[in-house]
């Protein structure tokens, strides 16, 4: 089946009630077997694509991964990424700030990590946690030590809004091309991907009390998320709603959203100029004659 990839993308701008996103819906493969055949051929064009992004050296890419808990980020991002050479891409996954993050405005931790030119990076959450987590649990929020006269709760995640979108229009100004993913998962789905963890012994570590405290406060998060999309979706960074009750579909989504922005940037290996080519023919020669 042929997917049109502008189906998962949110329009900049419009308002965003995320019931009448699926996130379910008829998978791209057939079979198993049909999904590995389709997820190996992308992980291949991927992978060069990625190495035409190295050599070429003037675009970054960063890949931004937002979910509820259990929704498949690690999964997508270890099976989309799976060909792409470690050298030319970095992984973080950002968790509760050290307290020497904290200690700094919102969006530094994240700065420090962003990708240099011919890299993928990838945000395994991101700051955008500063206006999803952070708004659920205002605790959070006066824990950061900010100016009490700039903690108006109120105002503060339009501010961080505002702030998030000017800095991603800054970084595509410079070269940085953001692809943000929230992995959109039914509350159903979620459950029962938390019983399978508590099921599994070998899935036991990934599941927390934590998870089970935060599943209590979904329609916050919704709530949170709504906005959030809604407000920092960006024609230069839009956001693509991710149908994740499927981890397989939305994996092969995911990789043709990325494989397409890659090969929009029309990129190519950098030209040899006649006098290279020249000394690349000497050097040739000198190579052969020492045998
Ligand atoms: P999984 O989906 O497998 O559970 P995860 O991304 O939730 O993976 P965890 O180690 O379970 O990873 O949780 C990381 C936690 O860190 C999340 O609950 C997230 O909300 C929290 N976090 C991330 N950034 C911030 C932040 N800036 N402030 C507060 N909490 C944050
Ligand atoms: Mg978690």
């Amino acid at each position: 089946m042929k997917i049109d990839i502008d189906d998962f993308c949110a329009e900049p701008g419009r308002k965003i009630r995320l019931k009448r996103w699926a996130t379910g819906i008829k998978p791209l493969y057939k079979s198993e077997e049909h999904y590995r055949e389709l997820l190996v051929k992308d992980v291949q064009e991927l992978s060069g694509l990625q190495r035409l992004l190295y050599a070429s050296n003037t675009y970054a890419v960063l890949l931004i991964f937002q979910a509820m808990d259990a929704a498949g980020k690690d999964g997508a991002i270890a099976h989309v990424l799976s060909g792409v050479n470690p050298q030319g891409c970095e992984v973080y996954s950002f968790k509760q700030p050290s307290a020497e993050e904290s200690e700094h405005d919102f969006l530094w931790r994240t700065t420090c990590r962003l990708p240099a030119r011919g890299r993928i990076g990838v945000f395994n959450r991101s700051y955008y946690e500063e206006v999803l987590v952070v708004r659920v649990h205002p605790e959070i929020l006066r824990a950061q030590g900010l100016p009490a006269e700039l903690v108006d709760e109120r105002a503060i995640w339009k501010g961080r809004y505002r702030s998030i979108a000017e800095f991603e229009k800054h970084l595509h100004r410079n070269g940085t091309r953001i692809i943000k993913f929230f992995l959109h998962l039914s509350k159903g789905e979620q459950r029962r991907r938390f019983l399978e963890r508590i099921d599994e012994p070998e899935k036991n570590w990934k599941f927390s009390l934590a998870d089970m405290k935060e599943r209590g406060r979904w329609n916050d998060y919704v709530e949170a998320y709504e906005d959030c999309l809604a407000a920092t979706g960006l024609k230069s960074s839009p956001w693509h709603i991710v149908p994740a009750d499927d981890k397989l579909n939305a994996r092969l989504i995911v990789s043709r959203v990325v494989i397409e922005a890659l090969k929009g940037l029309r990129l190519s290996y950098p030209s040899v100029t006649r006098a290279r080519r020249r000394e690349l023919k000497m050097i040739r020669r000198q190579l052969a004659r020492k045998g």
